[in-house]
């Protein structure tokens, strides 16, 4: 029989979310399969995540370091949301190549943009087709509670009518923005995902199931401003926020980690003292450290890596420091991912979320 495989990336599912919601069917998963808890790429954010774990290969190789890129040597600042980004295959080019049929579905349609080469079908919960919309109903807005439950029905007509080799779905981390693991918002929807995940499973118990998260979430009560830090001991530079993207209404471009570009790159040594003194700053590295540290690519990330501590964000605010309400992520403090593995035919052990493609035998 030929192999199945799905690869589930639930967008911003720290393993407290787990904890916290009664969820069957992903019990049932562990139980019979396996669960761990392993890591995120660092920084924590969206679409670092999402092509690590689609290309099984970490920042370093596939060359995704943010979600918004400032280039150094065309000053140009762009967002890194499309697939010339990508310099190494995803899982669905792999398969493709060999044979397989694929498929691809993601909550933000950028997202998909992103991920979708090598997609014999794709499609986003944000712009659904018309076809899928009659099958399953009204498309929701990306802010909706309803819109990962949509995507998850919209997952499980796929599967049933197309049957792909491999197929991969992401979710979107709204909702984990807005409620912490043990509101009844965020119960409600664990509890909706986890029960047509349910279904998915039983529909064909041969299908081979691996569930991650590309990062966890914090709250956070603090907010810093390392460009105001640095201008106030004469050190001009730019701080770019590594979780921008283009829906900030959950998050306001505020999350746990942010590059540095310097004007006068011979004042690293100065501006790496200050960042790390400067309050908020768990860790800051310069590139070349940063990129030996966590596997990215050093011309991509500026000439500073600044992570924060649990409680800090980065953003441009009126004074260096300033209290904030928000629920976010981007530092080592959100990186802890649930990985549950289902049906699978051979036993490993994964340590990171991207070494479920990694150890798939799909090369
Ligand atoms: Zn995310």
């Amino acid at each position: 029989m030929p192999r199945k495989v799905l690869i589930i990336c639930v967008d911003g599912l720290g393993p407290d979310y787990l904890h916290k919601s009664p969820s069957p069917n992903l019990d049932r998963m562990a139980a019979e399969g396996s669960f761990q808890i392993g890591q995120s790429v660092i920084p924590s954010v969206t679409n670092v995540n999402n092509v690590s774990i689609i290309t099984g290969k970490p920042p370093s190789v596939h060359g995704i370091t943010s979600n918004y890129y400032l280039d150094h040597t065309t000053g140009r600042e762009s967002y890194m949301e499309s697939a010339e980004y990508v310099l190494c295959p995803t899982v669905l080019q792999r398969a493709r190549a060999q044979g397989m049929s694929t498929a691809l579905l993601t909550a933000k349609q950028k997202l998909l943009r992103l991920l979708d080469t090598g997609a014999d079908y794709s499609l986003s919960a944000e712009k659904p087709d018309k076809q899928m919309i009659r099958e399953i109903g009204p498309a929701q807005d990306i802010y909706s509670p309803d819109i990962n439950p949509w995507l998850f029905r919209a997952l499980r007509l796929v599967l049933q009518e197309r049957n792909p080799d491999v197929a991969y779905c992401s979710t979107t981390d709204g909702m984990m923005h807005k409620y912490a693991p043990d509101q009844e918002e965020s119960i409600r929807h664990i509890q909706a995902l986890d029960s047509i995940l349910g279904e998915i499973i039983d529909d064909n118990t041969d299908r081979e199931v691996y569930l991650t998260a590309d990062h966890g979430m914090s709250a956070k009560s603090r907010g810093v401003d390392l460009e105001k830090a640095l201008r106030s001991e004469g050190i001009e530079a730019r701080a770019i926020p590594i979780i921008k993207d283009r829906y900030v209404a959950h998050h306001q471009n505020l999350g746990g980690a942010s590059y540095i570009y310097l004007q006068d790159e011979s004042l690293g040594e100065e501006a790496l003292g200050i960042l790390q003194s400067c309050v908020g700053v768990e860790a800051a590295y310069h590139c070349e450290a940063a990129a030996r540290r966590f596997d990215l690519m050093a011309d991509r990330i500026g000439d500073l890596f600044v992570l924060g501590d649990q409680q800090t964000v980065f953003g441009q605010f009126e004074t260096v420091e300033v209290p904030v309400a928000v629920r976010s992520h981007g530092s080592l403090h959100e990186s802890a991912v649930p990985i549950i593995v289902y049906g699978s035919r051979t036993e490993h052990t994964y340590h990171r979320n991207f070494d479920i493609v990694g150890q798939l035998g799909i090369d």
